[in-house]
């Protein structure tokens, strides 16, 4: 199979450090590049985390993009900037796989029409973990069933975005099933601001946010006599990775926009 030349943006952060290390044991990628806004000129050896790993650092991403022939861009960043990675990328025919959180419906719709546009893949997926994929599934499955339903999702308290990227594309996909209701009561009140968490059609979304927690989320499902939880936990970020690499094996194969993991494992 051929080399599929990957850069990656954002390789000093956790998840970026763990995409390193999987573009490194893995025989049919190679990464060329790294993009950092700090240690611009370095190399990605210098920094100490990977002393084998001899790939430049830019900063700048136009120029990084000119001098390096890429397929796909992993971006593991900031919301506001893995919005401008994915353009850029797009614009010079650079396949974007983005983990990065947070982007806003505009994000989304303005980078399926850059897609459209270029006619190349893009893969944008909340969660990578495939536990979390099935558990968003399972959800919309029981959303049939069950018109009450409220997410908690749980996560580190370095995390920047709340809700979770997760949470908010459980509840699309829950909306998508499900008669919309405003659950609870009627008249309910919030006697302290946002006790009752945020509102998705009338489904209420908690976030929060600890250290010692990764990334978890429960959807818990009632009716008359009954609860139904369905929970998933990732307790490390290795546990993104093989969706990470798939995701960069399907981008090369495809020349549209996906949103969702889900999406392309079957
Ligand atoms: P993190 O440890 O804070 O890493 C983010 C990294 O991006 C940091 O090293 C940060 O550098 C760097 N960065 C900021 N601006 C940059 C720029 N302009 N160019 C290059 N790098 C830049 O966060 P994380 O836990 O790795 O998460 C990264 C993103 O992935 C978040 O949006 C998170 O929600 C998301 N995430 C997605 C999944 C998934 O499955 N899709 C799973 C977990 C996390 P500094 O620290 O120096 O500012």
């Amino acid at each position: 199979m051929k080399n599929i030349k990957i850069i990656i943006a954002g390789p000093r952060g956790r998840m970026g450090r763990e995409a390193v290390r999987l573009v490194e044991r893995t025989d049919h990628f190679q990464l060329i590049a790294v993009l950092d806004y700090k240690n611009d000129g370095k190399m990605l050896a210098d920094l100490g985390d990977f002393p084998n790993v001899n790939v430049p650092i830019y900063t700048d991403i136009e120029q990084c993009f000119q001098e390096n022939d890429a397929d796909v861009l992993i971006d593991l960043t900031t919301p506001e900037v893995g919005m401008t990675h994915a353009e850029t990328a797009l614009r010079y025919g650079v396949r974007p796989v983005v983990g990065t959180t947070g982007f806003t419906k505009e994000n989304l719709l303005k980078l399926e029409a850059d897609c459209q546009e270029k006619k190349i893949g893009c893969i944008i997926a909340p969660n990578f973990a495939i536990g979390a994929v099935l558990m968003m599934r399972f959800s919309q499955m029981a959303a049939k069933f069950f018109n009450d339903v409220e997410i908690i999702e749980l996560h580190h308290d370095q995390k920047l975005d709340a809700p979770s990227g997760t949470a908010v594309k459980t509840a699309e996909m829950i909306s998508a099933v499900k008669e919309e209701k405003q659950q609870g009561h009627p008249n309910e009140k919030e006697t302290m601001k946002g006790a009752r968490g945020a509102n998705y059609d009338g489904m209420h979304i908690h976030s929060v946010r600890l250290p010692g927690l990764i990334a978890h989320q429960q959807v818990m499902f009632g009716s008359n006599g009954q609860t139904l939880t369905i929970r998933h936990d990732s307790y490390n970020r290795e546990s993104f990775m093989s969706g990470v690499k798939v995701a960069v094996e399907t981008v090369m194969n495809i020349d549209t926009f996906i949103y969702g993991l889900e999406n392309i494992l079957e």
